[in-house]
């Protein structure tokens, strides 16, 4: 049977797009359920997502829309930095005279005021990082908190994710180191949270939305793509295969390219050089720490294992136990070959667990659970060859008629809001062709 088009992936791209399209769909999706990065899991009655995920946007009408999709609370961030033994507030550049030590705050705002670097072109993270921040700010923090997060040096990565960065006011950052703070990052000073279910239960909302003009297949893995007689052909790995007029992607490129068949070897090699961080995500509960309530923490430190913490009971009540236990949530990168990629899952869980002890804020006795759960695909990293390399897989994927939507579809740091602000756009495209 012929379909009218076939979305390859249900993450929130996939769902969003077959929401806003006015056709009939069918969304092909690989797990045994839909949401992709935007899933939710349930351990002793907690959802946790793959890092918490935060609802903001830029955009107002995307922002309403996501509201619209679930109940929602307004929570304001609690967000801090660990330096030295001790926690400064986000983001670090309002908040300097925190560092506690003179030294450090004078040097962050000397090389601030008399910035070498401020004129010169910042054509890397790095050199973005010192043209905008000075030394001091970048090597405390900015640097070696990148560096830990994406196994990249960030000198060799582009400024496509930071160039929005705004350039802190001179007098903010010397409000900042005599004790008068400015919040500072204001766009993400309050963000909303699903009441319960996690940011799963948006996706469970998409799905009710879609239920009258789209067919979802889970468990289902797409493994070969071809065009036949102006058709679409997919075949899964299951035996099952789809037609349809039209295909659009929403999965991760790394996925679909091996699916195509007569790839040109320039395009092959530029997908084989796109870089991605897979993440371990590690639930501890505690019966007690000794963390007060902030949300997100994060950690430079290179010996620590996470780069970051968050403590779900931040997130409201539906995210804490009624013991009076804490539940953490830490954050570990990794990609073949980087520092912790040979740990297994359940050794990752200990090494976090013992760095929390080392850093005091648990005792090991008061665990009361753990879990764990990896993603394959979780950042792109935009290296400086990223930029060509992705263009010549689009541009390909465009000649042959496929268009793309996500994070790993379009291999851009896009957060929720912005793959349904991409998904939006491509199906009002898609709406105006009869
Ligand atoms: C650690 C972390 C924290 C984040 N925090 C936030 C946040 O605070 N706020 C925010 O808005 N966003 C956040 N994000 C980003 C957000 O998760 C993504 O932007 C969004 O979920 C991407 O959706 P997607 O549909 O493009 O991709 P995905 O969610 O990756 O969906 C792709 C889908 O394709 C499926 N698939 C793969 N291969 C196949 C195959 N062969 N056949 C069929 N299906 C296949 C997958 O199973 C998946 O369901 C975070 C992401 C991470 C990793």
């Amino acid at each position: 049977m012929t379909n009218k088009l076939i979305i390859l992936g249900g993450g929130i791209a996939g769902l969003s797009l077959a929401c806003f399209l006015n056709k009939k769909t069918v969304i092909l999706e690989a797990q045994e359920e839909v949401g992709g990065l935007c899933r939710s899991f349930n351990t002793h009655g907690i959802y946790y997502d793959v890092g918490p995920h935060i609802i903001f946007s830029k955009n107002e009408e995307i922002l309403q829309f996501i509201r619209g999709l679930t109940e929602t609370e307004k929570i304001r961030r609690s967000n801090q930095i660990y330096y030295n033994g001790h926690f400064i507030k986000y983001p670090f550049e309002n908040f300097l005279a925190q560092l506690g030590n003179q030294k450090d705050i004078q040097y962050c705002l000397n090389t601030f005021l008399n910035n070498p670097y401020r004129n010169m072109p910042a054509d890397n993270m790095l050199a973005f990082f010192l043209k905008t921040f000075g030394e001091g700010i970048t090597r405390f923090y900015l640097q070696p908190y990148n560096e830990k997060i994406w196994k990249f040096d960030p000198s060799m990565m582009d400024t496509q994710m930071v160039e929005r960065i705004p350039q802190p006011p001179d007098q903010h950052i010397i409000d900042s180191c005599a004790g008068k703070f400015n919040e500072g990052y204001l766009h993400q000073l309050h963000f909303h949270y699903p009441k319960s279910g996690g940011v799963m239960s948006l996706c469970d909302a998409l799905r009710k939305r879609i239920r009258d003009k789209s067919t979802i297949h889970l468990n289902t893995r797409v493994k070969k793509v071809r065009k036949s007689e102006g058709k679409w052909i997919v075949s899964t790995i299951q035996g099952e295969e789809f037609q349809a007029d039209q295909m659009i992607n929403c999965m991760p490129l790394h996925e679909l390219m091996p699916c195509l068949e007569n790839v040109p070897i320039e395009v092959q090699s530029a997908i084989a050089d796109l870089k991605y961080n897979s993440i371990h995500i590690v639930i501890i509960n505690v019966k007690k720490d000794t963390i007060s309530d902030h949300f997100s923490m994060m950690f430079p430190q290179r010996d620590i294992i996470f780069h970051r913490l968050n403590r779900l009971n931040f997130l409201g009540e539906n995210y804490c136990l009624s013991d009076g236990s804490a539940t953490f949530l830490a954050e570990v990168t990794f990609r073949k070959g980087t520092k912790y990629s040979d740990l297994s899952p359940q050794e990752v869980v200990k090494q976090v667990i013992n760095d929390m002890v080392k850093l005091e804020f648990i005792d090991k006795k008061d665990v009361q659970f753990t879990e764990v759960h990896t993603e394959k695909y979780a950042y792109v990293i935009d290296d400086l060859e990223s930029k060509k390399n992705k263009k010549s897989v689009l541009s390909y994927l465009q000649s042959i008629g496929i268009e793309c939507s996500g994070r790993f579809a379009e291999f851009q740091y896009l957060n929720s809001d912005q793959v349904i602000e991409h998904s939006k756009k491509l199906a009002e495209k898609m709406n105006m062709v009869v």
